[in-house]
């Protein structure tokens, strides 16, 4: 200190440079949500043409930030798809809200590690207190302890992880699942996420121990296929392990039957763990609840508020029953240290795989301050409207199909012309051209994907952004595609 010589090959940026672009890029991202509505949603980019602006060798000299800042429009712009688009249908919505950019502005203002409840006590206690406001938003009851992931996958491959350990007696401990005792058995739906594939993979159960269970014409898991799958692994030797419930799958937001699901689990001593990544938003809603009843009985349930719900991307909510079984597993503590209650305070480290953490929880806290809960459930209420809408039109239009039943906002559809209507080939082909012919105008954005050998058109509602006028227009560009495509 004293000197205010720069360090020799020191030369970050000082405070006076960082508020004058810090207020110019807030500004910048003010002025692109204003004007989201007036771009392309998909990104025209082809492969190669962003990189090829890009130098291929990194700046020697520094003190560039002012040209980086306006390459922000001309270098990476271009390659931008719009997320927060009021006329992005594809995938599932990820709000990233006013309020939660800024959250985490403070959160890489501050830099701090959020291992241990000494690295910076806040971060473990914020995360404590608004992970119990969302558990109480979703309707959870308080048997379940809340802890923040970066995704909804990272979640399910410490849910099976737990499931391991609790089925194997702490296998890992000795000699792992090399042990050579009866392998262990995932079940899921064959509409399941492929995270909970690679969460089984990862997690070394085999691919031949994980056995995806054929779905219902509601694209529900079967139960009486799941009963006959344990039955006969059982009878084979095997030891059915963990069952992972989807409710609200990824294709067309199919609602597994959770109760029944947890009888199969109490009744085999399996671990029942809820994906519940884009519909858990919903249990916002009480109306929304039936479709998650039963959850009170899972050991474990995750979902995302950084779908739907408006808590920017990376924020996963994980709820777990047994916090003590997790820190268990995930510890690499001496076991005999190994307990939940060991101090007054909770080490979010062994909570997950990682160690290091961002202090995420502050998106949580601003985001549910600003918008609030009334608010929250408005918005939710609106996208269900939307969506049963768009349903309406499909169902009553001549010439479209839906493919799926819309408990939520996603709406499964495909156009079947007359002339073709028992050629999948050729149904496949058209309702291709007509993804494309919507995603490359820029008016809209959806998803073309395929349910159980059926070419569908995705259509999934959500964008805080987005009212009735676009879902109406997304409806108009749908036809007009319908009636061009060839
Ligand atoms: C989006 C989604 C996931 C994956 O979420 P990540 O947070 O990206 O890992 C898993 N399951 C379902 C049902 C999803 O919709």
């Amino acid at each position: 200190m004293g000197s205010s010589a720069p360090v020799l090959g020191c030369r970050a940026m000082d405070a006076a440079t960082f508020r004058r672009l810090g207020h110019r890029l807030v500004d910048w991202v003010a002025d692109y949500r204003e004007t989201l509505e007036a771009r392309p949603v998909m990104s025209p980019s082809k492969p190669g043409e962003i990189r090829r602006r890009f130098p291929t060798s990194p700046p020697r000299e520094g003190g560039r930030m002012d040209e980086a800042v306006a390459q922000l429009d001309t270098h990476v712009m271009p390659g931008i798809t719009h997320w927060n688009h009021p006329s992005f249908f594809a995938y599932f919505p990820s709000n990233t809200t006013y309020a939660s950019i800024l959250a985490d502005i403070v959160a890489s203002g501050l830099g701090v590690q959020g291992m241990s409840w000494q690295t910076s006590p806040a971060a473990t206690e914020v995360e404590e207190v608004t992970m119990d406001w969302l558990r109480q938003i979703v309707g959870l009851s308080t048997a379940f302890t809340g802890v923040v992931h970066d995704t909804a996958s990272t979640a399910t491959l410490c849910a099976l992880l737990c499931a391991r350990e609790k089925v194997s007696g702490f296998a890992q401990n000795g000699k792992g699942l090399q042990s050579g005792e009866a392998p262990l058995v995932v079940y899921a739906s064959d509409q399941g996420h492929s995270s909970i594939e690679k969460a089984a993979l990862l997690a070394g159960f085999g691919k031949d121990h994980l056995r995806l269970i054929a779905t219902d014409d509601d694209h529900a898991l079967r139960l009486d296929l799941l009963e006959r799958a344990v039955a006969k692994d059982l009878a084979a030797g095997l030891r059915p392990c963990a069952l992972v419930a989807a409710i609200g799958t990824t294709g067309t937001t199919a609602v597994d039957p959770l109760v029944g699901m947890a009888d199969v689990a109490a009744r085999h001593g399996l671990w029942l763990h809820v994906d519940a990544a884009l519909a858990g938003t919903a249990m916002a809603l009480p109306e929304c609840r039936y479709l998650w009843e039963g959850v009170e009985r899972a050991d474990s349930v995750v979902f995302n508020p950084h779908k739907w719900m408006g808590v920017g991307f990376d924020f996963s909510a994980y709820y777990v029953r047994d916090p003590e079984h997790l820190i268990r597993v995930m510890s690499t503590n001496p076991s005999y240290l190994r307990t939940a209650h060991d101090s007054e305070v909770r080490n979010f480290r062994d909570w997950h795989i990682q160690l290091g953490r961002r202090f995420r929880s502050l998106k949580l806290w601003f985001f549910l301050v600003d918008e609030g809960v009334d608010a929250l459930e408005t918005r939710l209420r609106r996208d269900l409207e939307n969506a049963q809408w768009l349903k309406v039109q499909v169902d009553t239009a001549a010439g479209w199909e839906r493919l799926a039943p819309v408990p939520l906002q996603t709406v499964c559809v495909r156009h079947v012309p007359k002339e073709i209507a028992h050629d999948e080939a050729a149904l496949a082909t058209h309702n291709l051209a007509i993804a494309r012919r919507v995603n490359e105008s820029g008016n809209a954005y959806l998803t073309p994907s395929v349910l159980k050998g059926k070419q569908m058109l995705r259509l999934s509602i959500g964008s805080a952004t987005t009212e009735r006028r676009h879902v109406e227009a997304l409806w108009s560009v749908l036809n007009a595609a319908a009636a061009s495509a060839t």
